[in-house]
Formats: structure tokens, C-alpha cells, sequence
């Protein structure tokens, strides 16, 4: 009962502190980009100067080289952490060494919601996109920023403290060692009215939950918002939310039409990692803005150089600014991503990423005519979303031949094989005009498609035996 109360108090602690953070954060937005350049540069000297004590990794790796001098700390200098790197130094990154990489996960993989390790970590795990998990951790002041950054990106589309108290669906399903999952534990204070389904529940009881329920915010993956799209068209889902938004998978264009002509809003798009890397659209929807005053972000090449604006990276470094418990220093995540170069209508300094095209894992690396190899992205299959006979899909990498599997839509279920026929021959074309040679395609009709325990839906899987070179882990 102690226990309970001690969390209680904590989960309360946690999100007062929040609120006030993403007002702090929030009147930054729009200052000039120096006064950002100050702010970032205070909170990397004060989370490196950390690590540099503390954490036995960076303690020796600043003793063996001399980079930490006496001045600002420089961002470029620091070493590149990836997740192999994360997981197999985790024992000596960790700035407490009561934390240790094998007893955690196995405590995690065990957790009922969102218990605290020793009274005070936060445990999360990453199911990553190539299978590796990755393990992460945060202190208090980390998981505030955390919650702080969630409750700003709701904020912009518009949910925020009100009376009457605004009704919030949840779709999500993930474990309880998901960030996802764990954010909403925290934030269930009695803010908004709230219901969380998990996406594994049918459909029909989906929709029913939803009609009782009359969420006025709908919160959910894009393929599940695709879902409930179709249920809304057909009359058996009746909502009326006053905004939908979307995180967590690629969303196509194509997707927010649907969205608008099934809700009739213009949903909000928002990011966010566990590494600690949040952002959202803003009214304008050109991009996504991302935080970058508590998490600094550098888009990289191939080869991890710096990628002008205006040019897509084949990774991100994410640099978290406010946890200290585990120093995520130019940690390594796979999204690839384009920066746009100019500022935003709404005012906004903070940089926007003006195309999410995926995971650098989940590019496909095919034959191409001239005998060298065409890569291509997640995005090109977005004409399979286009079609209103496709209710989801996945594209799975089988050496020569590229399987799509499909779940019709309600429709379409009873359908000959005249929807495989025409899908197959527009993706071949997809490919064709993209330079692949002679691409293999098979379509298949499925119930339904596997999704990870985050509940979250994978649209293509690569063959990591096909990957391009670039992509396979250092
Ligand atoms: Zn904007």
C-alpha cells in the first residue's frame, strides 16, 4: 500500500513538473535560433560534464583522448554510440551502477505496468526494426522532459486541461515496457478522460468501445486510423472527433487524405523515439517540428556526415539533453529523414522535418538494369494505400521475389483474384519505372498481419541479406 501511495505521489510529481516544462518549452518555440543555440549548448555541457564523471564508459574514453577542455563542450568531437555499442557497453555507459544490462531486461520483460526500478528509473525496452532490442532507462528530470515534449506535442493539435475534460481514446496496445504505454501510465492523472484500447482487440469491439466512448481526441498508428477510416465510411463507426493524431509508423499522403475524408479533420502527424527525440506538426502540417531544444538532433549520410538542409540523411544522431542516468550521446537512430531548410508560417525556430521516409532498415536494396542495385524506399508503396480495396499491407523481402501481403477491406474480402492481379502489376510497374529489373511480386490475401509488441505495424520487412551495405551495423 506504501508503495502504491509513494507512486501515486510520484506519477502526480511527474506530470505537474511536466506541464510546467512544456510551458517553459513551449515560450521558447518561437525565439530567435541563437537564443536556441545558447540553451542547447548549457544542457550539452551539463549532460556530457555528467557522463564524463560518472559514467565509467565516458570517463575513460574523455581520460584516453583529452576532449573535454575546460570550454563548451563541442558536439562534433564526441564518439558515435549505436545500439550494439548501447547494449554491449550498457553495464559501464549507465551512471549508476546499481543498473545492470542482463537483471534489467529480465526484470522489464516481467513488468504489469509501469512499475519504477529501485523507487526511481523508468525501464523501457526498443523492439528495434532489425530485431535488436534496445534498452533504455531514465532518471526523473529525463522522463519529465520526456512527458513534457508529449503533452506539448498534444497541445498543438489542440489537447490541453479543459472543463469539461476532453475525451481521449488511446489506441495502442503496447507492452508495458513501451514508452507509448508508459507515458500514458504517467499521464493518467485525471487530465483528460481516458480510454486505451489495445490494438489487438477485434475490430467490432473497437468500434463499439469507440461508439460508447465518443472520443472527442483519437490517438492512434496510422494503420489503425486506417482501420477505423474505413468502419466511420461504412456507418458502423460514429465519431466525431475534434482531432485525430497520428504517431509511431509512416504515414503516406494518401493515408491523411483518407483520414480527412473519414473524419473530416485534418489530422496531426507527431514523432517520437524512446532515444528521447519528440516533435509534431503544426497547424500548417508542412513537416514535423522537431524538439530541439531538449533533444539535439544531426542528420547524417552513409558515411555519418553532416547533410545539408534540404537533403535527405540516411540516419539520425540523437543527442538527449535533459536524462543523465543513461548518457544517449549521438546515439544512432535509423529514420531517415530530410530537414527542411525554410522557416514555418506559424513562426515556429524549431527545424522541421519535411519528409519521414522510414528506417534505413526497412529500405529495400533490389537489381537493377545496369546491374547495380536501386534502393527503394517504404514510400513507393504508397499506391498500395492508395487503393480503397486495401485496408493494410506489408511488403516482405524474400530474396528475388517481394511478397505482399494484404488484408482487404470489408468489401473487397469476398473478392475474386482480381485485386491480387491488379496490385501485383502496379507495384512491378512502381519498380520498373524506379529502374529495378524485372521485379518479382506476388500478392497475398491474409486475415490479418503480425504486429510488434508495440502493437505497431511494419509496412515493409527487408532481407537483411539483400540490405545495401550502408545499413548493416558497424
Ligand atoms: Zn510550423
Amino acid at each position: 500500500m506504501n508503495s502504491q501511495i509513494q507512486y501515486h505521489r510520484r506519477r502526480l510529481a511527474d506530470v505537474a513538473a511536466a506541464l510546467r516544462l512544456a510551458r517553459t518549452q513551449t515560450s521558447r518555440e518561437q525565439g530567435p535560433r541563437a537564443q536556441l543555440a545558447q540553451h542547447q549548448q548549457r544542457r550539452l555541457d551539463t549532460v556530457v560534464r555528467h557522463a564524463a564523471t560518472h559514467s565509467p564508459y565516458y570517463r575513460r574514453w574523455f581520460d584516453q583522448t583529452g576532449a573535454l577542455g575546460d570550454g563548451p563542450v563541442q558536439l562534433q568531437r564526441l564518439p558515435v554510440l549505436d545500439k550494439s555499442l548501447l547494449m554491449e557497453h550498457f553495464d559501464e555507459l549507465v551512471c549508476d551502477p546499481r543498473l545492470r544490462r542482463d537483471p534489467l531486461l529480465e526484470w522489464v520483460g516481467k513488468l504489469t505496468r509501469d512499475q519504477l526500478y529501485l523507487g526511481r528509473y523508468r525501464v523501457m525496452v526498443t523492439s528495434g526494426s532489425s530485431g535488436r532490442p534496445g534498452l533504455f532507462v531514465y532518471d526523473p528530470a529525463g522522463w519529465r522532459s520526456t512527458c513534457a515534449q508529449i503533452l506539448r506535442a498534444s497541445g498543438w493539435a489542440g489537447l490541453g486541461p479543459s472543463l469539461p475534460r476532453q475525451r481521449l481514446a488511446l489506441l495502442g496496445g503496447a507492452a508495458p515496457s513501451h514508452v507509448s504505454r508508459q507515458g500514458a501510465a504517467t499521464m493518467a492523472v485525471g487530465l483528460h478522460r481516458t480510454l486505451r484500447l489495445p490494438v489487438t482487440l477485434p475490430l467490432p469491439r473497437l468500434v463499439q468501445e469507440l461508439n460508447q466512448f465518443q472520443p472527442t481526441f483519437l490517438h492512434v498508428y496510422p494503420s489503425v486510423a486506417m482501420w477505423l477510416a474505413e468502419e466511420q465510411q461504412a456507418g458502423r463507426l460514429q465519431v466525431a472527433p475534434q482531432m485525430v493524431v497520428t504517431i509511431g509508423e509512416l504515414r503516406t499522403p494518401e493515408m491523411t487524405r483518407r483520414l480527412q475524408d473519414a473524419f473530416g479533420v485534418h489530422p496531426f502527424n507527431a514523432y517520437g523515439c524512446t532515444e528521447g527525440l519528440w516533435g509534431s506538426e503544426c497547424e500548417h502540417h508542412q513537416g514535423i517540428h522537431l524538439f530541439e531544444d531538449t533533444t539535439l538532433v544531426e542528420n547524417v549520410d552513409a558515411d555519418g556526415q553532416p547533410v545539408p538542409a534540404g537533403q535527405p540523411g540516411a540516419r539520425l544522431l540523437v543527442t538527449n539533453l535533459y536524462n543523465r542516468v543513461q548518457p544517449l550521446l549521438r546515439l544512432e537512430v535509423t529514420d531517415l529523414v530530410t530537414l527542411g531548410p525554410d522557416p514555418c508560417r506559424c513562426g515556429r525556430t524549431l527545424v522541421r522535418a519535411s519528409t519521414i521516409h522510414g528506417r534505413s532498415d526497412d529500405v529495400l536494396s533490389l537489381p537493377a538494369g545496369d546491374g547495380g542495385r536501386v534502393a527503394v524506399h517504404p514510400l513507393q508503396f504508397a499506391l498500395l494505400t492508395r487503393d480503397p480495396k486495401v485496408r493494410e499491407f506489408q511488403v516482405v523481402q524474400d530474396g528475388p521475389v517481394l511478397r505482399i501481403l494484404v488484408v482487404p477491406n470489408q468489401a473487397a474480402a469476398a473478392g475474386t483474384g482480381a485485386l491480387e492481379a491488379h496490385l501485383g502489376q502496379a507495384v512491378a510497374r512502381q519498380l520498373r519505372g524506379l529502374g529495378v529489373q524485372d521485379p518479382q511480386v506476388t500478392v497475398e490475401r491474409r486475415p490479418k498481419l503480425p504486429r510488434s509488441a508495440g502493437g505497431k505495424l511494419k509496412l515493409v520487412i527487408a532481407d537483411p541479406a539483400s540490405r545495401p551495405v550502408h545499413s548493416n551495423a558497424r
